[in-house]
């Protein structure tokens, strides 16, 4: 495979960010200098950057666009989570007063709380560069080999979906992280090469959903490892008037408040449905967004009166009437749904043990008397009989 660094560097109204695209493998160590010309990933991303400035009616262009709009770039601008945002910030700020590299941080949670923006907030407080890339891109020990070796003094490496790393590539970040070289072999059999490379000082930051699937090694290395949790529906409220603000679009306390209830606590489902309530409101009314607009938009995406999406209920009542409400193991939950189990433990089960409606028991998920009274179902008398065991 030839090696290649897709890159695109973009500044912001200040000039100040800097954000480097490192989603291709990076060159690996043979041929890791300056890169001349620009490579085919390079041109890749000059296009898109073209067609974003020139197709804004674009859906996807207009959906990109607006995702990284509605970013908050500074902390302060970064609603909820106060105990992170101010532990992080004063390591932040520390750093910056010693003129040092900040020591490297782990952020782990469900998907969409804003472990990215966080991120990219932080690497702008540095002033530094962010390098973006993510577990799966690292596939090859030459991969990361490459993006270590091009990184320089205090830039952010983002590594999304950390917990994805193979575990060839997460050796070479150990000695990375913890004294900044990196050791590698040239070469086979009798001209087998032990290289020492150093590095220049950075900042690794590691997301991730699933803290727990991280090795005790790597876990180590994050002096520092926050948890983001569920925003309060007050938060979300903030977040969706912020939001409507930057979108143009006219909504009230009200209707905020309504979208924000049913956004499962989550910033991302929050403008999500904010853009889905907007269409709604230009199509069938004056563009205006109040409680009654907000509610009969979010009824036709088929999200409930709690936030709950077709998916989740789909999860909720295969547990409750398929299994009587369980135990039920996961697998097999994944398969009657036919839905990839990731996703179910990743993005659906989360929030529902959040609000009590399923409890996971050593053996296997549980249906509770408020997941089963929120179905409209009562516990034991719906569903088949017989097939509430672990499968
Ligand atoms: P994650 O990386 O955890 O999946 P992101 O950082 O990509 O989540 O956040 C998803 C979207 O939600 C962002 O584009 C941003 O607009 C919004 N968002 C996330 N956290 C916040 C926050 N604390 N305040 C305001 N908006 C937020």
């Amino acid at each position: 495979m030839a090696s290649g660094t897709k890159k695109q560097e973009k500044a912001d109204e200040n000039g100040r960010e800097r954000i480097v695209q490192a989603t291709t493998p990076a060159p690996g160590p043979e041929n890791s200098g300056d890169d001349a010309g620009m490579t085919a990933g390079e041109q890749a991303q000059e296009e898109r950057a073209r067609q974003l400035a020139e197709n804004p009616a674009d859906p996807v262009v207009a959906e990109e666009r607006m995702a990284r709009d509605l970013r908050p770039r500074h902390f302060r601008d970064y609603v909820g989570q106060k105990a992170v945002v101010d532990s992080i910030s004063i390591a932040v700020l520390a750093a910056r007063k010693r003129g040092d590299t900040l020591d490297h941080a782990l952020f782990h949670g469900p998907p969409g709380l804003g472990k990215t923006t966080i991120a990219h907030i932080i690497a702008r407080e540095l002033d530094s560069t962010l390098v973006h890339t993510s577990g799966p891109a690292l596939e090859r020990p030459a991969d990361v080999v490459g993006l270590l070796s091009n990184l320089k003094t205090g830039d952010v490496l983002f590594i999304d979906e950390i917990h994805r790393l193979s575990h060839a590539v997460e050796e070479y970040l150990y000695s990375a992280m913890e004294d900044f070289r990196i050791d590698f072999m040239t070469g086979s059999g009798a001209f087998a090469k032990s290289i020492n490379l150093p590095l220049q000082p950075f900042t690794l930051i590691g997301s991730t959903t699933r803290a727990g699937m991280l090795s005790a090694p790597l876990r180590e290395r994050f002096g520092l490892s926050y948890h983001l949790d569920f925003y309060s529906t007050e938060e979300l409220t903030q977040i969706v008037t912020r939001s409507a603000g930057i979108l143009d679009v006219d909504i009230d306390s009200e209707g905020a408040f309504e979208i924000a209830r049913r956004s499962r606590g989550t910033p991302r489902i929050s403008n999500r449905l904010l853009r889905r309530v907007r269409d709604y409101a230009e199509v069938r009314h004056t563009g205006a967004v109040d409680k009654s607009v907000a509610s009969e938009a979010l009824g036709i995406e088929g999200v409930d009166s709690l936030g709950l999406d077709r998916l989740d209920r789909l999860y909720l009542t295969t547990l409750s009437k398929n299994y009587q409400g369980g135990p039920a193991g996961i697998q097999a939950l994944a398969a009657t749904i036919n839905e990839d189990q990731q996703t179910l433990e990743d993005v659906v089960e989360p929030f529902l043990l959040k609000i009590g409606f399923i409890v996971r028991t050593p053996q296997g998920r549980r249906t509770t008397p408020e997941g089963f009274e929120h179905l409209g179902l009562q516990p034991g008398l719906d569903g088949p009989a017989g097939q509430g065991t672990l499968l």
